[in-house]
């Protein structure tokens, strides 16, 4: 199995490393029965959706775990934040600061929230955004902030903290990718204003689809729940506008499920990120990011980056392991700012830092269908294309002028 020749390549015809892919989401599974005895107990409630009892179980425990007072599920992380942006931009301004680096849609939730995005840098090291990176963006039409926590690390919590209460502007954490991490010793959940966390399949918490936001206001907390259950307040009363963006019972039964289990698969995730670091560390080209040990990590992620002396591009580097079924892929690539949008898009100052960073990351396959074998097989493929980078570019230069 192991490649000795270019020719064992899949990308040059060989065979293929793995015969089904090994994707770089989560994919956790919980245990099917107890997904079913949670659904049950929906069914004897008879309450399947609106509030019900598991909905409710679930708000409490994540509240509890989060350290945070208040918890309102909703039915995606998207939505989550476009309701966030919705009641917490300042009336009259139009701009939501966002790293360009992130996540791919998030342009586009702030444009459903009817704002512009006004992209910012991030910091080289932690891929965060900072106060240096977002202190500069700031004008009198700065509506939000949303920090962004990236993979692997977070953003700068203190810092952006700092920023927002220097210029009154609220701040919305995105704190998809960095659910279960503690800041200085302390869960997230209750940093910013608010903080909201996805649920969908490929997260750490898998609830098949779903989010939730965490704040300790209760005013915002009121009106977010308000408004994404379709803007009811009460008899005969509604906010100005709503929608429905509720969680229901199927889904809390599937997150329930999941968070029983939850330490187990971080250790699970923890034990694959020592098993990449352990057998990627003799490659030169490679660094694989590492979580802070001192902190509460998910580790859900493998993070690496692509260095000077690693000898193919990203583009091919990534067309090379597709090839043998490894679903590698690049770090949010394109960034926003770069991608042409049917709405107005900002962008604050030089972005090139950002640009150079998009091209240097890749991640790795992970989650609980990748097995140490798996890893090793991964490894081995990337310690043969450090040492055998020249001829295979070379071929591959050929062979696309054919
Ligand atoms: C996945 C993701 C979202 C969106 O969550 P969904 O539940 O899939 O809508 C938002 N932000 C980040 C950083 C994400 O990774």
């Amino acid at each position: 199995m192991k490649k000795d020749t270019l020719g064992d390549l899949a990308f040059f015809g060989g065979p293929r490393a793995f015969e089904s892919v090994r994707s770089t989401s989560n994919l956790v599974q919980p245990d099917s029965d107890k997904v079913i005895r949670y659904i049950r107990t929906a069914y004897e409630q008879r309450r399947l959706t609106d509030n019900g009892l598991l909905v409710q179980t679930l708000e409490k425990r994540l509240a509890e775990i989060h350290e945070t007072a208040h918890c309102i599920t909703t039915c995606s992380g998207f939505i989550a934040l476009m309701i966030c942006m919705r009641v917490l931009a300042l009336k009259g301004r139009r701009e939501v600061i966002m790293p360009s680096l992130t996540y791919r849609r998030l342009a586009d939730v702030a444009a459903w929230a009817g704002l512009t995005p006004c992209f910012c840098n991030v910091d080289v090291t932690s891929l965060g955004m900072t106060r240096d990176t977002v202190e500069p963006c700031i004008s009198g039409e700065t509506a939000l902030i949303v920090g962004v926590h990236p993979i692997t690390n977070l953003c700068d919590i203190d810092g952006l903290e700092q920023v927002s209460s220097a210029h009154s502007i609220p701040l919305l954490f995105d704190s998809v990718e960095a659910a279960w991490a503690t800041h200085k010793g302390k869960m997230i959940g209750s940093f910013g204003h608010a903080e909201v966390f996805s649920l969908h399949a490929s997260k750490l918490l898998n609830g098949f689809e779903g989010g939730y936001v965490m704040t300790n206001d209760g005013d915002l907390a009121d009106a977010l729940r308000a408004m994404s259950r379709y803007g009811y307040l009460g008899e005969d009363s509604s906010a100005e506008m709503g929608l429905n963006a509720k969680l229901n019972e199927m889904h809390a039964a599937m997150t329930l499920a999941c968070l029983d289990d939850l330490d187990n698969q971080i250790e699970r995730n923890r034990q694959r990120h020592l098993r990449y670091h352990q057998f990627l560390s003799p490659i030169r080209g490679l660094d694989v990011i590492p979580y802070d040990e001192i902190e509460k990590r998910g580790y859900k992620n493998v993070l690496v980056r692509l260095n000077a002396s690693w000898p193919l591009t990203r583009d091919l580097t990534l067309q090379v392991l597709h090839a043998e079924n490894m679903l590698a892929r690049p770090y949010y690539f394109p960034a926003l700012h770069t991608k042409a949008t049917t709405y107005t898009t900002h962008r604050c100052g030089d972005l090139r830092t950002t640009e150079w960073l998009s091209r240097c990351y890749i991640l790795l396959p992970c989650g609980d269908f990748v097995s140490e074998d798996d890893i090793r097989v991964v490894a081995d493929l990337l310690d043969f294309l450090q040492h055998r980078g020249r001829e295979i570019n070379d071929r591959a230069a050929q062979e696309s002028d054919l």
